[in-house]
């Protein structure tokens, strides 16, 4: 429920908003968070402070014509919403896929202001991406789509402006091309510009595996509260691109079996336990579909796939679930079904994947839930990581950058902890996170004054 005080901030952010459910949806929970803080602070409540945060700073739509193998000319649509940047330059991924739109890509830049503002970190927000479509498409395409896609864009970035990163449809292959276009344009070598590049040109280590073990990290400590952990859980992981794959790797490295993963075409399930190598060869080498592990494990091996359109990953039993493909995935349907399998802890390695009945329904079944916006940060934390190594033009070592992963995500878990426990709700991670996210924001906004 949203307080009274807040419901005209929600009313008008769903009127100036019209059509973009996912930005109403993001908004309205974490404006449900902020009943307790208000009551404590009700100066929150001055200088429309709140109604500032719900407001982007600077929406950027653009044209992206490119040539594709055929000799046609495309046309897609470029969006960079740069949402708040109290804290820092803005910073958030860039997202490649054809379901994209304005109301996506806020909703992403608004929760990303949150999140970057748990890592502790000095990182505004900001999210960006197109409605281009990458599957199917030629290593040329892709290359002259992220040439004419950074022509535009480049003029709206710096390493003190706006830093984006890769998101769904975009890895190091994208970031590279991204880059290598910007570097062109600008004639500066600006490492700092993004993050996600590889090693051999100012990236950092660790960044490829980070939101994955990020997750991984948190639900660790979210179990350990419980005097739970990983070893000998069932563990299912949703979609199977760089979030889903290395949480696979840090499941496993603490004991946990990983029973099934998925793409938008159907899951697999391997009882023995998925077969990490294969897995890294079939997305991240052949770039295929999830149901190719079949071929390359065996007919012999009891694994088997089950299409989108006849059953959901999340009705496969579990004791901890970690949606990592995309927003809205996991539904309330889902939910019943994984709480009557005896789930324990569900961990969001996606933005927003679980719908707020589906939050409902974990939390009347007192299941440990990981919001999105604290428990995949370790992503963006350690592109905060890369900038500090760009800026002083070092490199570090793996053990000492998932070192200081770690630590980050124990702090955002004890921060959110300790955060719900202050306003009345022990336990509750997703209030622990709005307030927490919402008061680093609140707290230097209010300092900048009204700008
Ligand atoms: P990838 O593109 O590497 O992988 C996305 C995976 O999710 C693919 O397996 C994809 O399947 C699946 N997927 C995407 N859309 C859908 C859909 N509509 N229905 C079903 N499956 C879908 O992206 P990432 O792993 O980088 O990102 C996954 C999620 O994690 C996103 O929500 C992203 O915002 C979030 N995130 C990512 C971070 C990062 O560092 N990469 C940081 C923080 C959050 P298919 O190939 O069939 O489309």
């Amino acid at each position: 429920m949203i307080v009274e005080k807040l419901q005209p901030v929600l009313d008008q952010v769903l009127l100036r908003n019209a059509g973009e459910p996912e930005f109403h949806q993001a908004v309205r929970e974490v404006l449900e968070s902020l009943g307790p803080v208000i009551a404590k602070h009700p100066d929150y409540l001055e200088h429309a402070l709140i109604e500032r945060i719900c407001e982007p700073e600077r929406q950027i739509i653009f044209r992206v014509p490119w040539v594709d193998d055929k000799g046609q000319v495309q046309i897609n649509r470029g969006f960079r919403v740069q949402f708040n940047s109290a804290l820092g330059p803005y910073k958030g991924g860039l997202r490649f896929h054809p379901s994209v739109n304005v109301g996506i890509i806020k909703f992403l830049g608004f929760e990303q202001t949150f999140k970057n503002a748990l890592t502790g970190m000095p990182i505004g927000g900001g999210k960006g991406g197109s409605d281009f479509n990458p599957r199917g498409r030629s290593d040329g395409e892709i290359m002259r789509f992220c040439q004419s896609f950074m022509t535009e864009l480049y003029r709206h970035l710096g390493e003190y402006t706006d830093v984006p990163a890769g998101d769904i449809g975009v890895g190091g292959r994208e970031i590279g091309y991204m880059f290598g276009q910007y570097k062109r344009l600008t004639n500066r070598y600006e490492a700092g510009v993004l993050t996600g590049k590889a090693l051999f040109y100012g990236g950092s280590r660790a960044r490829t595996e980070a939101t994955g073990y990020g997750n991984t990290y948190f639900i660790q400590s979210m179990l350990a509260t419980k005097g739970e952990s990983f070893d000998g859980k069932r563990v299912v992981i949703s979609g199977s691109g760089n979030v889903a794959i290395y949480s696979v790797e840090k499941v496993q490295s603490f004991g946990g079996k990983v029973v099934a993963m998925s793409d938008s075409s159907g899951y697999v399930v391997d009882e023995q336990g998925i077969d990490l190598e294969l897995l890294k060869q079939v997305k991240e080498v052949r770039r295929s579909r999830i149901s190719d592990y079949l071929q390359l494990k065996g007919s012999q091996s009891g694994a088997y796939f089950v299409g989108a359109e006849k059953g959901s990953i999340w009705d496969v039993p579990c004791d901890v679930a970690m949606p990592s493909a995309t927003q809205n995935e996991l539904t309330g349907k889902d939910a019943r079904a994984l709480v009557s399998n005896g789930v324990i802890a569900v961990g969001e390695g996606a933005n927003m994947p679980t719908t707020p009945e589906a939050i409902g329904i974990f939390r009347q079944a007192n299941v440990m839930f990981a919001p999105g916006k604290a428990a995949n940060a370790g992503g963006v934390a350690t592109s905060a990581l890369e900038m500090q190594q760009n800026a002083s033009r070092d490199s570090w070592s793996f053990e000492q950058t998932e070192s200081r992963l770690a630590e980050i995500m124990r702090a955002i878990h004890d921060n959110c902890a300790s955060t719900a426990e202050e306003f009345g709700s022990p336990g509750d991670y997703v209030l622990g996170a709005n307030i927490a996210g919402f008061v680093r924001v609140a707290e230097a906004m209010r300092a900048l004054g009204v700008v």
